[in-house]
Order: structure tokens, then C-alpha cells, then sequence
């Protein structure tokens, strides 16, 4: 069976088509500027040249129309109708309380898709938007949605709930829900498949390092902590977002630069983390680049970031009386050698010894802890379209 796995933002769209036999896209491709000019879809073979597809994409209904048709192309596509598509995988970011797994998409599920909208104004009605287009497009084919909050909704209540009144709990639904679940779990799954042990024994520390970053703690497979909160914006400086903060930092800086709280919420979204304190760039690569050069900001935006991560680490040894295995994933924690040896540096009290040339590798599974090391160190590459699709097959099949 082949599996179309979607990935709507509000301007941009990814998508992979995997086949479940090989586990292995077929195709891939990425649809950018959606509703602005210069709209484009880039559409790979999974062995061929990309195709640049230039057209007009008002929006997320003509994106996955022009997804379908470079599918079905004689030239360039991969199948020859929509018909061999089984199923399709919807990444949705916020599922709230209501979902803990994945889902067959209903006009119940759709409501409650809704519902979370408050929760998440970015995501979720891109998202809503690419699973509408999916059902008009492509009408019988089974939709599912595979949430980024459901992995974390093991989280035990002292661990989701903040020092506010529990009316603010009831009332508005402000709690911890975590995201990066559907990365966090495919991960540790492949831990314990490359520590040949059952996830069921294992506790880990998983760190999805990239764009937006954030940390896991797993104890039989279960999530138990995640450095993210209410929003994405908690927990690990990243690219462009603060991450904690003491929270009277915004009303400070509201007063100040005479700020709304929308324009506060974007300006700690967007302008802060690594780019803030940098000064250089939100890419990790640019702001090594610089550092490498002696640039100050550079350097202290690194090493800010390395000191965090630790720190959640430490937290996270705490909450699980222990760790197996740390886990490095997402575009900074699979690529970049310096940042893993620079976050485990001083980790040996919990058994961490990197071996620097295990560790001097990009873009595979690795385990570069040394051979006495008691707690192992993972490179994990992640693929959360492996994971959607793998959810997406298992409840068309299995119900
Ligand atoms: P997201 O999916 O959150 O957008 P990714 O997981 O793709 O992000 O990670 C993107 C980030 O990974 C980039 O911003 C860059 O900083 C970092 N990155 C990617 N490759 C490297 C590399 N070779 N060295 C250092 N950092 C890298």
C-alpha cells in the first residue's frame, strides 16, 4: 500500500508518498509560498532530478491539487492513478486533551480538530485546511490525523501543570502538552532497536535539536516530560523563540517597546533565541560559521544553548532516576559533532563518555559513546513521515 503523508504550514506544504511495503517514499517534494507570488512546488523521484513546477497557489485546495496531478504525471510521477493511494497521513500539531493516538479522521474528530485551534492559531487551520483539500480531492480514500501533542499525553499531572490557579486549568485548558511527539517516539523506537534492548526497560533522554528544539524524557517508551509547554515556545532557546523565560520579562518588554501581546508574542517567536543573541543568523551552520571566526555573540549563542540543553538533561536524569541512552536528533543534534561533545561535556557523573571519533559523523544512526560508557549516545536521524505513514497503515489495517 502507498501512503500520501501531508504536512501543511500556512504557506508551505511537504509531502512524501511511501510505499509500506519498502517503508521507503517513492516521492517526495515540498509546495512553498502558498497564497503569496512566486509560488512554486518542488517535486523529487525518490531516484530522480527535481521538477520545478511554477503556478499560481492561492491556497492549500490548489497546492495538493497540483501534488496529485505531479503524482499521476506520465513524466515525472510515480503512480499511474490516484487509486493505488491507500491512505493519507495529516501531521497536526495540536490535538489537546482529546487525542492520545492517532486517528481515523471523522466529522467527530474534525470538530474536536477544531476545538484545539485556540491552542494552536498557527497550525492548526493549516493543517484543517490540507485535510479538507485531501477529503474534496481524493473523496473515499481514508484520512488520518497524527498528532504532535499525542505522544505526551502520558505526561503524569504534577508534570503538565503550572503554579496557577487550577481554575486557569479548567477553564482555558493551560497546562504542559509538549510537541515534536510523533519525532520523540519514532526515535526512541529506533533506540531500542539499535541497543537491541525492549523499549519497554529503557529510559531515555531524547533532544530533537533543530529549527525548534526540544527535549523528551521516555521511560518505557512512555513520554513522561517534554522541555515544550502550552506552546512551542517553552523550554530550549531555538532558532528564532526564547524559551523559558521568567515570565515578567513580558510584561516588562510590552511596557517598554510599547508592545501589544500579539506583537510580543511574534517579536519572542521570532527575533529571539539563538538569532537574538547572536545577532548572525537562526542556522546553526551560519552561527558555527561565525563563532569559528571569533565572533563573540556567536560563541555565547552556542555555548547559552549547549548549557541549556545539559541542564534540561540533568532535570530529565532527575525525573527518570536514571538514563540508558541520550538521544541526538533533527538537523542540529544529527549534524553538528561540536554541539553533541560541547552538551556532553561534564555529563560523567551520569555515565557519559563520548568517544570523539564515533562522534565525528552526520546524518546516520550512530552510537558514539565510548565502549565503558554507562549511559550510550545516539545519533538518530528522525522521519516523522516514516512514523505518520507507519500510524497511518496501522489504523486503515488494524482499525
Ligand atoms: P526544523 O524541522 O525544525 O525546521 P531541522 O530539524 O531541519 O529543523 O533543523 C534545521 C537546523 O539544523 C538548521 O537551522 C541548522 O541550524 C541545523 N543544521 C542542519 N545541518 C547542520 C550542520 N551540518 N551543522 C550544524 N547545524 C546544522
Amino acid at each position: 500500500m502507498n501512503i500520501l503523508v501531508i504536512n501543511c504550514g500556512s504557506s508551505s506544504l511537504k509531502y512524501q508518498l511511501l510505499d509500506m511495503e519498502t517503508k521507503r517514499p517513492i516521492a517526495k517534494g515540498l509546495v512553498e509560498r502558498i497564497g503569496m507570488p512566486g509560488s512554486v512546488l518542488i517535486h523529487r523521484k525518490a531516484a530522480g532530478e527535481k521538477e520545478i513546477i511554477t503556478a499560481e497557489i492561492p491556497n492549500h485546495m490548489v497546492a495538493i491539487q497540483l501534488v496529485l496531478d505531479a503524482l499521476v504525471n506520465s513524466e515525472y510521477g510515480v503512480i499511474k492513478d490516484l487509486k493505488e493511494i491507500g491512505a493519507v497521513g495529516h501531521r497536526v500539531v495540536h490535538g489537546g486533551e482529546k487525542f492520545a493516538q492517532s486517528v481515523l479522521i471523522s466529522d467527530d474528530v474534525m470538530k474536536a480538530i477544531k476545538e484545539c485551534i485556540e491552542l494552536a492559531p498557527l497550525h492548526n487551520p493549516p493543517n484543517i485546511a490540507g485535510i479538507e483539500a485531501c477529503q474534496n480531492l481524493m473523496p473515499g480514500v481514508p484520512q488520518v490525523a497524527v498528532f504532535d501533542t499525542a505522544f505526551h499525553q502520558t505526561m503524569p499531572p504534577y508534570a503538565y501543570l503550572y503554579g496557577l490557579p487550577y481554575e486557569m486549568y479548567e477553564k482555558y485548558k493551560i497546562r504542559k502538552y509538549g510537541f515534536h511527539g510523533t519525532s520523540h517516539k519514532y526515535v526512541s523506537q529506533r533506540a531500542a532497536a539499535l541497543l537491541n534492548r525492549p523499549l519497554e526497560d529503557l529510559k531515555l533522554i531524547s533532544c530533537h535539536l533543530g529549527n525548534g528544539s526540544s527535549i523528551s524524557a521516555i521511560q518505557g517508551g512512555k513520554s513522561l516530560e517534554n522541555s515544550m509547554g502550552f506552546t512551542p515556545l517553552e523550554g530550549l532557546m531555538m532558532g528564532t523563540r526564547s524559551g523559558d523565560l521568567d515570565p515578567a520579562i513580558v510584561s516588562y518588554i510590552m511596557q517598554k517597546e510599547d508592545l501589544t501581546s500579539k506583537k510580543v508574542n511574534e517579536f519572542l517567536n521570532t527575533k529571539c533565541g539563538v538569532l537574538g543573541l547572536s545577532g548572525v543568523s537562526s542556522d546553526f551552520r551560519d552561527i558555527e560559521g561565525a563563532a569559528a571566526e571569533g565572533n563573540y555573540r556567536a560563541q555565547l549563542a552556542l555555548d547559552v544553548f549547549a548549557y541549556d540543553v545539559k541542564k534540561y538533561i540533568g532535570s530529565y536524569a532527575a525525573v527518570l532516576n536514571g538514563v540508558d541512552a541520550i538521544i541526538f536528533t533533527a538537523g542540529l543534534g544529527e549534524n553538528s559533532p561540536e554541539m553533541r561533545a560541547n552538551i556532553c561535556k561534564g555529563l560523567n557523573y551520569l555515565g557519559v563518555e563520548i568517544d570523539p571519533e564515533k562522534n565525528d559523523t552526520r546524518g546516520k544512526e550512530a552510537d558514539i559513546a565510548t565502549d565503558n560508557s554507562r549511559c550510550r549516545v545516539l545519533v538518530i536521524p528522525t522521519n516523522e513521515e516514516l512514523m505518520i505513514a507507519m500510524d497511518t497503515y496501522k489504523i486503515v489495517n488494524e482499525g
